[in-house]
């Protein structure tokens, strides 16, 4: 393919696939193996830096010099853009959900050292004029003599997709070194920017294997929307249309339990099982729902006719310290 856009090299690039030897016996079904998205690199920690190589060197070629993005309070997203920013010698502004905590915590913590400007908006601001606020905050900045470059949330936007199409192909090469060959690869789901990109590599790639996104927020329904309108936006940068088939569009709906960021006991209890067992840390609101979910799947002999499964470990370990008072004792 001759249109795919730059990137600029962030992330620590590739990350290791390792085989769950004790979980895929213990369940007897598929081989189960784990690919450390987690393991990008220490700020940028996690799936979003695959993102922002391309929406980052989208911002630098047209000669921006702030760039401003929106998220929850942990956004592993911010923390990532922040950590982008600073690195490239680049300002950034976040604009996050929620009141000012009295000392920053986790993915926060970070935000405030790696010098990101940040405004507190309430949930409601949030959901109705998040896009509107992040406008306001462009032309602040454009009034004080800044370029400043607005990336959506979760960069999960047509040239954000890229970062997963980039790790698909990875993938290809890691299985012809390792010798298996994946017949589903499986990811937690936020805002649909990495389901999106792995489904067009699958496809612009003719790669067979079943890719499969777990909600932690939402539903099926409203990512089928979300998921469809960035591969617009993707085919725009690609200058064709992604064509793709309602049956290859595969979330399972079903392990988003209290709401976003909130895990239940089952899931905080799998953290504890899954750390000891394999000795990989999880995240409470995404990976560690997310592998749960996969993991109640394949009990439920959901997957009893494939041979390997390959999960996408996306990060997320610094939104575990602030709910640290939840893993005290997991029940
Ligand atoms: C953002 C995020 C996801 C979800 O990725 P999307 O592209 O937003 O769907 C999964 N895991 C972690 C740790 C994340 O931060």
């Amino acid at each position: 393919m001759t249109n795919i856009p730059d990137r600029v090299p962030l992330a620590n690039l590739p990350t290791k696939i390792e085989k769950l030897e004790r979980l895929s016996a213990q369940l007897g079904g598929p081989s189960l193996f784990i690919k450390r998205d987690d393991q990008t690199g220490t700020e940028f920690s996690g799936n979003k830096v695959r993102k922002l190589e391309y929406s980052l060197k989208e911002a630098l070629a047209a000669g921006h010099d702030y760039v401003i993005t929106c998220g929850g309070i942990q956004s592993n997203h911010c923390r990532s853009t922040a950590a982008a920013a600073a690195k490239l010698g680049l300002k950034s502004y976040l604009v996050l959900r929620g009141n000012e905590p009295q000392e920053p915590d986790g993915n926060l913590l970070l935000d405030h050292l790696l010098g990101a400007q940040i405004r507190y908006i309430t949930a409601e601001e949030y959901r109705e004029r998040r896009a509107e606020i992040m406008e306001s905050v462009k032309d602040k900045l454009t009034g004080q003599g800044y370029k400043p470059y607005i990336i959506p949330e979760g960069a999960s936007n047509g040239i954000g997709s890229f970062g997963y199409y980039t790790a698909l192909r990875e993938i290809v090469e890691q299985e012809k070194e390792l010798g298996v060959h994946f017949d589903a690869i499986v990811v937690a789901v936020g805002s649909g920017g990495t389901y999106a990109g792995l489904l067009l590599a699958s496809k612009t790639l003719h790669y067979k294997a079943d890719i499969i996104g777990i909600n932690v927020c939402d539903d099926e329904y409203y990512f089928r929307h979300v998921i469809d309108s960035i591969l617009q936006d993707s085919g725009r940068y690609l200058q064709e249309d992604i064509a793709y088939a309602k049956q290859d569009f595969h979330i399972i709906d079903g392990y988003v339990g209290q709401g976003y960021g909130i895990s239940s006991p089952e899931v905080r209890q799998f953290i504890f099982d899954f750390a000891k067992l394999e000795g990989v840390i999880l995240d409470p609101v995404y990976t560690g729902k997310a592998l749960f979910g996969l993991v109640e799947e394949i009990k439920k002999g959901r997957f009893n006719d494939l041979h390997n499964i390959l999960f996408i470990h996306t990060g997320g370990l610094f939104g575990l310290f602030p709910q640290k008072h939840e893993f005290i004792n997991p029940n």
